[in-house]
């Protein structure tokens, strides 16, 4: 069977949270001017009920309500696909498998949260979002999502890819949203940025400061976070909860989940569904993929840190490269976060998510290579998970193993990144981990 394939009627109708199954648990988030656990009320300010209730929630499946199953349905359930072509090309008689999240009408994984996220904000009255966007998947998702339930969207766009990148811009533009080049003048924290570095290219950190600000000023309005915070990971496990069913069909079971990790979420999504199995004995290792140009789980440090360049979020317990690292313009856009996600950052203390930093290159010939074979071209974040697959696949060609990765994202609008590369316009590139050391000084000292 190469498609293994859900009904309708198959798909998942609850979310699984894993933090009431990490071992050790997760560390509270922190107000960041007072460092004690931060308040639902405070949080009530930028962030809805409903969506607070599930970012503390210690139950362990939580309903998808059916407006949101009603979008999904969309293209949802996605498929599982058995990736033979890849395997025949590796000489490997490991079994590879991917869950295509491509297949969502904006081309990637984001869409499961943006959906949920929106529908809560507009249950309890809220008619604006406002966010940060990299690359421009996440602000597309959530246009899509807002125009969904007929809000309005304003995504602070980092000024690299607005600049590089104009498709998703036009794409968010077709949904209805509002986009600017962040640092922008819109904001004071914008403004001030501005002043102190005009040059800047911006980075995620400082586009959220910007969402923050806007979301804090109006009453009509929320600010919605594309990756990193519980409630998001609990939205994409609808990806590992339908791959667990496709397993069970295809009379397999994964040794190896792979994911990329940007703040992540799409590999929270994919995996977390099978902590259970990991907990009750199975044999199943976790490898997060990351970029070595932005290596946040390989070279960062677990620590209280906020999520943003003004620090204005919450503190997070998580792994850091410091909440004003500014990553080098690589083209995997999605990848460029200074932080990672507290469920993953547990895992990953806890020795149950193995991280691999990955060179771009090497993921881009991944890529290429599963283009060829697969016929899918994808995004170049979920290239770092193929080439992650591509690694367990062939360490020992001739052991029979079952890997499960998730292809997060398309390529098809980021294939002047493939044009780069094709005329070997991109380097490696390692962050010099002395640069991390100086970022990492400038952590918040909780005490
Ligand atoms: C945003 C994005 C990522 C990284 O975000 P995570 O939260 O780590 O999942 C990876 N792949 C694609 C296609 C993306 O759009």
């Amino acid at each position: 069977m190469k498609k293994i394939v859900l009904r309708e009627d198959e798909m998942p109708r609850q979310w699984y949270n894993v933090v009431p199954d990490i071992p050790g648990g997760i560390k509270p988030s922190l107000d960041p001017v007072t460092h004690e656990p931060v308040s639902a009320e405070k949080l009530g300010a930028i962030f809805p009920e409903g969506l607070l209730e599930q970012e503390m929630s210690q139950e362990r499946f939580i309903p998808i309500p059916e407006e949101v199953l009603d979008i999904y349905a969309i293209w949802r359930p996605s498929p599982l696909v058995r990736a033979n072509k890849l395997e025949e090309a590796l000489g490997t008689k490991a079994r590879i498998y991917f869950k295509n999240e491509s297949v969502s009408p904006v081309g990637s994984h984001k869409p499961n949260s943006a959906v949920a996220q929106a529908y809560f904000n507009r249950r309890e009255g809220i008619r604006r979002l406002t966010t940060e966007t990299g690359a421009g998947q996440w602000g597309s998702a959530l246009c899509f999502a807002a125009s969904k339930f007929g809000m309005q969207c304003k995504v602070y766009m980092v000024r690299v890819s607005y600049d590089q990148k104009p498709y998703r811009k036009f794409m968010m533009q077709t949904y209805g949203g509002e986009v600017v080049a962040s640092p922008s003048g819109d904001t004071q924290v914008g403004r001030d940025i501005l002043a102190r570095m005009p040059d800047t290219p911006g980075s995620l950190g400082m586009a959220i400061s910007e969402a923050l600000a806007d979301a804090a000023s109006r009453s009509d309005t929320h600010y919605a976070l594309g990756s990193v915070l519980n409630h998001v990971a609990l939205h994409q496990t609808i990806a590992g909860l339908e791959a667990r069913k496709q397993m069970e069909l295809a009379g397999d079971f994964p040794d190896v989940v792979i994911g990329c990790c940007g703040g992540g979420s799409n590999f929270a999504g994919l995996m977390t569904p099978f902590v259970p199995d990991y907990l009750n004995g199975r044999k199943i290792r976790f490898v997060g993929c990351e970029p070595a140009s932005c290596p946040t789980l390989t070279s960062g440090r677990l620590a209280y840190d906020a999520g943003d360049v003004a620090m204005m979020t919450p503190l997070l317990f998580m792994y850091t490269l410091g909440h004003d690292f500014v990553p080098p313009g690589l083209h995997a856009g999605g990848l460029r976060y200074h932080g990672m996600a507290p469920v993953i950052s547990a895992l990953t203390r806890e020795g149950i998510v193995e991280p691999m930093a990955l060179q771009q290159l090497e993921c881009f010939q991944a890529g290429l290579l599963f283009a060829r074979t697969e016929g899918i071209i994808p995004a170049p974040e979920s290239t770092h998970a193929i080439r992650g697959a591509i690694i367990e696949a062939t360490r020992d060609l001739k052991e029979p193993k079952t890997i499960l990765f998730n292809l997060s994202g398309t390529g098809v609008i980021d294939l002047p990144s493939y044009d780069t590369y094709l005329r070997g316009g991109l380097q490696d590139y390692s962050y010099p981990q002395e640069d991390i050391e100086k970022s990492l000084a400038r952590l918040p000292e909780i005490v």
